[in-house]
C-alpha cells in the first residue's frame, strides 16, 4: 500500500496459540469462543504480523516476531510455526542485509524474538546492518524483568544485536512522517508506531488493540500489566481511530490484519483493509 513517500506491507512470521482465557482475560468463553476457533488445549491462532516499510533509501522494520531459536518444549507448548519472517521478506524482493532500521514496540519474545537467528549454533543478529530502535526504560526493564513478566523476555533476543542498539526516550519522530509514542497498559514502555501523510494515518497497533476482537474497552489480555491503564488508553485511541478513519494494524491478528474502525449502532467493528494481507 502506498501512503504518500511510504510503501507499506505486512510480513509474517509465522504463527503460534496461546491460552484463548489468556488472550482475553476476564471475559467468559462462552463470549470469545463464538468469535475464534478453539483448540482442544483451549489455545487460538496468533498471527506475528510485522510491518515492512520503504521510505526512500530506508528499508524499515517494526516488530520482528518469534524468531527460530526455540526448543521442542516451547514448540509444542505454543504451537510454534515462527521464524519465517525472512521468507517472507524475499516476497518483497528484500534481503536481511537490506533493512536499515528495525523498530520493536517492546522486547516481549513474540515481537523482538526475529531480531536475531540461531544459524550454525550461534545466535546472530538477523539484521546485520540495522539500527534496532527500542524505548530505554523498556530495554533496562527487559534486563532486569518482574516476576509477573519474566517469561516474555529472553536476553537472546537482544544480547547479540547489543552494538546495533539505539535506545530512545519517549515519543519521538524517527524519519518524517514515522513516530513512535509511548503507550502504557500492556506494560510501561510499549511503543506504537504511527505513520503519517496528509490526512492518512496509519498505526501499529502492537499488544494495545493485539486483534480486532480486542476492540472492546474491555477486552484486555491477562498479560496486561496495568489493564486499567490500558481500558483509558483505548477509551483515547479507539474513537480517535475511528474519528480519523487510521488505518489500523493488528499484530496479532490471523484474519484481519488491517482495517478501519467504523461505528455501527454504537459498537465498532473493523472494515478490512484488503490491500494489506501478507504474501
Ligand atoms: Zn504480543
Amino acid at each position: 500500500m502506498i501512503l504518500g513517500d511510504f510503501l507499506v506491507d505486512i510480513v509474517s512470521d509465522g504463527s503460534l496459540r496461546l491460552d484463548g482465557g489468556a488472550m482475553f482475560g476476564v471475559v467468559p468463553r462462552v463470549l470469545w469462543a463464538k468469535l475464534c476457533a478453539v483448540d482442544d488445549l483451549n489455545r487460538i491462532e496468533v498471527a506475528l504480523n510485522c510491518l515492512l516499510v520503504r521510505y526512500k533509501d530506508q528499508i524499515i522494520l517494526v516488530d520482528t516476531g518469534a524468531g527460530n531459536k526455540w526448543s521442542e518444549k516451547h514448540r509444542r507448548i505454543y504451537a510454534l510455526s515462527c521464524g519465517k519472517l525472512v521468507e517472507s521478506l524475499k516476497q518483497h524482493d528484500i534481503h536481511p542485509e537490506d533493512i536499515t532500521m528495525v523498530i520493536n514496540t517492546h522486547l516481549h519474545f513474540d515481537h523482538a524474538g526475529g531480531n536475531t537467528t540461531l544459524r550454525n549454533g550461534q545466535i546472530v543478529p538477523t539484521f546485520p546492518n540495522a539500527r534496532y530502535i527500542v524505548q530505554r526504560a523498556e530495554y533496562e526493564h527487559a534486563c532486569r524483568p518482574h516476576e509477573r513478566d519474566r517469561a516474555s523476555y529472553i536476553s537472546d533476543d537482544w544480547e547479540p544485536i547489543k552494538h546495533q542498539l539505539e535506545l530512545i526516550e519517549g515519543d519521538c519522530e524517527i524519519i518524517p512522517g514515522l513516530e513512535v509514542f509511548r503507550v502504557p497498559g500492556h506494560n510501561l514502555d510499549t511503543q506504537l508506531v504511527r505513520i503519517s501523510s496528509g490526512n492518512l494515518k496509519l498505526v501499529f497497533f502492537a499488544d494495545i488493540i493485539p486483534t480486532s476482537l480486542h476492540l472492546p474497552y474491555a477486552w484486555v489480555m491477562a498479560y496486561d500489566l496495568y489493564p486499567v491503564e490500558l481500558v483509558e488508553q483505548k477509551k483515547r485511541l479507539v474513537p480517535q481511530a475511528e474519528a480519523e478513519s487510521w488505518i489500523c494494524i493488528f499484530e496479532h491478528d490471523p484474519v484481519l490484519p488491517a482495517g478501519r474502525i467504523v461505528k455501527e449502532k454504537d459498537k465498532y467493528k473493523v472494515l478490512e483493509e484488503a490491500c494489506l494481507k501478507p504474501a
